[in-house]
C-alpha cells in the first residue's frame, strides 16, 4: 500500500485496526442496540463505566457526539458553559453547542491549556436577572491544542470546589484521558470522580477505528441515551465496532507509555535543531508542538519538505506544527524523523 511507506505524525487518529482487532470485530456477538440487545456494546459500556467509576456508560460514534450529548443532557437552552479558549468543543465541534443545545460558550484563556479555579470563579455569573445562568464548566484532559498537557488533580479539585459552591456542573472532555492516566499513574476513576459526565475516545491513541464512550450517573445516562437518539447516534448491530473498543482497552492502554517516550525522544531531538523552538514543558504525553523560528519559512513549507521525505504532518498555525505519536509509529521512525528534520533545516 502506497500510504504505508509514510511515517504518519498527523494525528493519533490515523492508526489502522490490527489483525487481532479485526478478528475481534469479525467474531463479535451482536444485537439491535437501540433495543438494548447488543451484548458486546453492553460489555463495553460496563467496562468503561467501571474504569471511570461511574454508574453507567453509553457508546457513541464520535468524541464530538459524546461531548455534545453530555452538554445537551446537563444544560437547558440559554445556559452558559465555561471552557478553555483553545478547547476542542470551542474550536473543532462546528459550533454544535449553539446549534444543537442553544448554549452560549464563555471561553477563558488557560496557561498551556490549563484553567485555574480563581479564573473560573471570576467568570461564573452572579444570580442577576440580566445574566445567562452559568450551568457547566468543561475541562479538557489532556489538552489537545496545548500539546497534550495534563491537568493535575489539585487543579481539578479546586475547580470542582468552586463549581460545587456555585451549583455549576462539570464535564470532562477526556478524549485522551487514557494518556493523562498512563503518564501520571493516576487512575481514570480518580480523574473522573470530579465530573458529572466524562467522554473518552477509543479512536485516538487506543487505535480503534470508531467510537467514544460517555459515562455518568444512571439518571444522566438515561437522558444521554435519549439525546444520542435525537442527534442520530442510535446504532443497531454496533457490537462489531464495540468489539474493537474492548480490544483497544484490553491491549492498547498501557502501551501509550511508548508513545509518550517516543514523543519525548522526538521533542528532545528536534529542540536541538537551530531554527526550531519547542516548549519542552508542554511535552507531557504523545504530542510535540514546534515553532519555526525563521520568519521566511512557514508550516506549509515544512509540511511539503517532510512529505518529500516520507513524513506526513499538518500545520498547526502559520509557523507551528503538531506532531503526534501513536501505535503505528515506532522508535526507529522517530530517529528517522529527527534525521529528516536535520536535513531540512541544516542541509
Ligand atoms: C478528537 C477529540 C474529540 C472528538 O473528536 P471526534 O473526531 O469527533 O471523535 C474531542 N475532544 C478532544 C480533545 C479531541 O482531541
Amino acid at each position: 500500500m502506497e500510504q504505508r511507506r509514510f511515517i504518519d505524525l498527523r494525528s493519533d487518529t490515523v492508526t489502522r485496526p490490527s489483525k487481532e482487532m479485526r478478528k475481534a470485530i469479525a467474531e463479535a456477538e451482536v444485537g439491535d442496540d437501540v433495543f438494548g440487545d447488543d451484548p458486546t456494546v453492553i460489555k463495553l459500556e460496563e467496562m468503561v463505566a467501571f474504569l471511570l467509576g461511574k454508574q453507567k456508560a453509553l457508546f457513541v460514534p464520535s468524541g464530538t457526539m459524546g461531548n455534545q450529548v453530555c452538554l445537551r443532557s446537563l444544560t437547558n437552552p440559554g445556559d452558559e458553559v465555561i471552557l478553555e479558549v483553545n478547547s476542542h468543543i470551542y474550536n473543532y465541534e462546528v459550533g454544535a453547542p449553539a446549534a444543537l443545545s442553544g448554549l452560549q460558550l464563555h471561553p477563558i484563556k488557560g496557561e498551556k491549556g490549563i484553567m485555574k479555579a480563581e479564573q473560573i470563579l471570576e467568570e461564573i455569573r452572579p444570580d442577576n436577572i440580566h445574566h445567562p445562568p452559568t450551568a457547566l464548566v468543561v475541562i479538557e484532559n489532556t489538552h489537545n491544542r496545548a500539546g497534550g498537557t495534563i491537568y493535575s488533580l489539585e487543579v481539578i479539585e479546586k475547580i470542582y470546589e468552586v463549581a460545587r459552591k456555585c451549583n455549576v456542573k462539570m464535564h470532562l472532555d477526556g478524549a485522551r484521558l487514557w494518556n493523562a492516566s498512563v503518564a501520571t499513574g493516576i487512575p481514570l476513576n480518580m480523574y473522573a470522580s470530579y465530573f458529572d459526565s466524562v467522554s473518552v475516545c477509543l479512536s485516538k491513541g487506543l487505535g480503534a477505528p470508531i467510537g467514544s464512550v460517555v459515562a455518568g450517573s444512571t439518571e444522566f445516562i438515561k437522558k444521554a441515551r435519549k439525546n444520542r437518539k435525537m442527534f442520530g447516534g442510535g446504532m443497531r448491530q454496533v457490537g462489531i465496532i464495540a468489539a474493537a473498543g474492548i480490544y483497544a482497552i484490553e491491549h492498547n492502554v498501557n502501551r501509550l507509555a511508548e508513545d509518550h517516550k517516543n514523543a519525548r525522544l522526538l521533542a528532545e531531538g528536534l529542540s536541538k535543531i537551530s531554527g526550531i523552538y519547542i516548549d519542552m514543558e508542554t511535552v507531557q504525553t504523545n504530542m510535540v508542538i514546534l515553532e519555526i523560528k525563521d520568519k521566511e519559512k512557514d508550516a506549509e513549507w515544512l509540511v511539503g519538505r517532510l512529505k518529500e521525505n516520507g513524513i506526513l504532518s499538518i500545520p498547526f498555525g502559520k509557523r507551528k506544527m503538531r506532531l503526534v505519536t501513536h501505535l503505528d509509529v515506532n522508535t526507529e521512525d522517530i530517529h528517522q524523523t529527527i534525521e529528516v528534520f536535520k536535513r531540512v533545516f541544516e542541509g
